[in-house]
């Protein structure tokens, strides 16, 4: 058994923030970094300029070659973490190794929801789309097969994502979503029609209130999904995108709490003595009503596993709270929307700008003097201002008129928030 004063589990975004504020506190603290993959750290929202042909493996790294060097880090990529042990602080590996540790992050990020009632998901064709692995082997399925038309299952995200790439590579792509519309969890109703029409308009065929029954398969190859009214939609090539559920089976059977993903507190530790979680299978407190939720993007990974490494090391830093935020290209436009989507009666209000067919809406969700969400579609030039103001909690009540007009800007804020953000304090939350 070999023992590291920090061990981490993972080696994405959350995992190398979790390094680099472990190392601004530390030094030369032992550091082991285990992750599944085999990759070098990359940067996972980039699998799907990968499959595109936009960026090439070298781009995809998200840390410099010599980075594990750099930092001190002995890093056992290609290695499966199977159990966690806090009460005897070690953990197990798929390859029979124990490893102790004197502090323990958890860092495992989620795993693709493949339905178990649809037949025929294990015919060859079928995919999930997180991984560089998953980009790559849906590259050479297409490339192997001629493939010329796809399926997506699921309008959210990871499913526009997909979508994304394989338009760029030319493939016929049906999108097949359970909702009434796509993008239902992340965008309002207005938004989610823009990004749809924005589809169809490109080729793209979106078909709602529906899902895959079951997958049809010739000489194992996939061939058509079964839709619920029974009708067939022929295809080379199928992605389930119908959602990622964070990865806690690695503490199952330990005392550590699960909700939905692993509760950590404000300092990103578990119930487990030692242990920390952060990142997408973290389960943290959400800024806008404070409720504990998994909030499964980027940024909050990288701010929970920051915070996550300092604490570990001994420095005193807490989690402010995450804020849903999700970003999305829809064929060519840029989509963004933060906080609240949806005025829902009780003291919120909505301010819209809405020009459809320039494919432009921008909406503002107020509570009482205070922004608490917000849809940009077409046009995010100012998202970046308007989130800086949700997360401070600014009352907007003097400038609310001014929020949605083209001469808004930083200098329209007040000068003491003006200079906060300008000095990095309010940018950098
Ligand atoms: C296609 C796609 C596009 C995205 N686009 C965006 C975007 O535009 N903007 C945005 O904010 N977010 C986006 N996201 C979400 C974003 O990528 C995640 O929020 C972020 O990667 C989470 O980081 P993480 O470190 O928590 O976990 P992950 O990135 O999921 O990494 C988990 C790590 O744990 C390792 N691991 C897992 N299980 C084990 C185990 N048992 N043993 C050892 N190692 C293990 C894995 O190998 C990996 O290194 C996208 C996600 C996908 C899939």
């Amino acid at each position: 058994m070999s023992d590291a004063k920090y061990l981490i589990v993972g080696n994405s975004v959350a995992a190398i923030a979790a390094v680099d504020g472990i190392r601004e506190v530390d030094a030369d603290g032992s550091l082991t970094l285990i992750a599944r993959e085999p990759h070098h750290t990359y940067s996972r929202p980039l699998i799907t300029y990968l499959l595109g042909g936009r960026v090439d493996e070298e781009q995809m790294l998200y840390r410099p070659r010599d980075w594990y060097e750099k930092a001190k880090v002995n890093a056992l990529l290609g290695t499966e973490v199977t159990a966690v042990h806090p009460d005897d602080h070690l953990v197990e590996t798929a390859d029979g190794r124990t490893i102790g540790y004197g502090r323990l992050l958890i860092a495992v990020g989620g795993t693709p929801i493949v339905p178990r009632d649809v037949e025929g998901t294990d015919a060859e064709g079928v995919f999930t789309f997180t991984t560089w692995d998953d980009a790559r082997a849906i590259a050479d399925y297409i490339e192997e097969r001629g493939v010329r038309s796809a399926v997506i299952v699921g309008g959210g995200l990871i499913g526009l994502k997909s979508v994304e790439a394989l338009i760029e590579l030319g493939i016929e792509t049906t999108v097949v979503e359970l909702a009434d519309r796509m993008l239902s969890a992340t965008f309002d109703r207005t938004a989610s029609e823009l990004a749809q029409r924005r589809l169809a308009d490109a080729g793209v065929g979106v078909l709602c209130d529906t899902t895959t029954t079951e997958i049809l398969a010739q000489d194992g190859r996939v061939v058509a999904v079964r839709l619920t009214g029974g009708e067939t939609l022929p295809c080379d090539l199928v992605i389930f995108a119908i959602g990622v559920l964070p990865s806690t089976s690695l503490v199952a059977g330990t005392d550590i709490r699960l909700d939905r993903g692993i509760l950590v507190d404000d300092h990103m530790r578990t119930s487990a003595e030692d242990v920390y979680a952060a990142g997408d299978v973290a389960q943290a407190t959400e800024l806008i009503g404070g409720e504990k939720r998994c909030i499964a993007i980027f940024p909050n990974a990288y701010r929970q596993g920051a915070i996550a490494g300092r604490n570990m090391a001994g420095a005193e830093r807490t989690w402010d709270g995450g804020l849903v935020m999700n970003s999305v290209t829809v064929v060519d436009r840029p989509t963004i929307s933060v906080g609240v989507t949806e005025a829902s009666g009780d003291g919120h209000e909505e301010l819209i700008d809405l020009d459809e067919a320039a494919y432009r809406y921008r909406k503002i969700v107020l509570h009482g003097d205070r922004i608490v969400g917000a849809v940009f579609v077409g046009d995010i030039e100012r998202a970046g201002i308007i989130t800086g103001l949700i997360r401070e909690r600014l009352d907007v009540s003097a400038i609310r008129d001014l929020l949605l007009t083209d001469e808004f800007g930083l200098i329209s804020l007040p000068a003491d928030y003006r200079s906060h953000v300008i000095s990095g304090t309010g940018a950098s939350r």
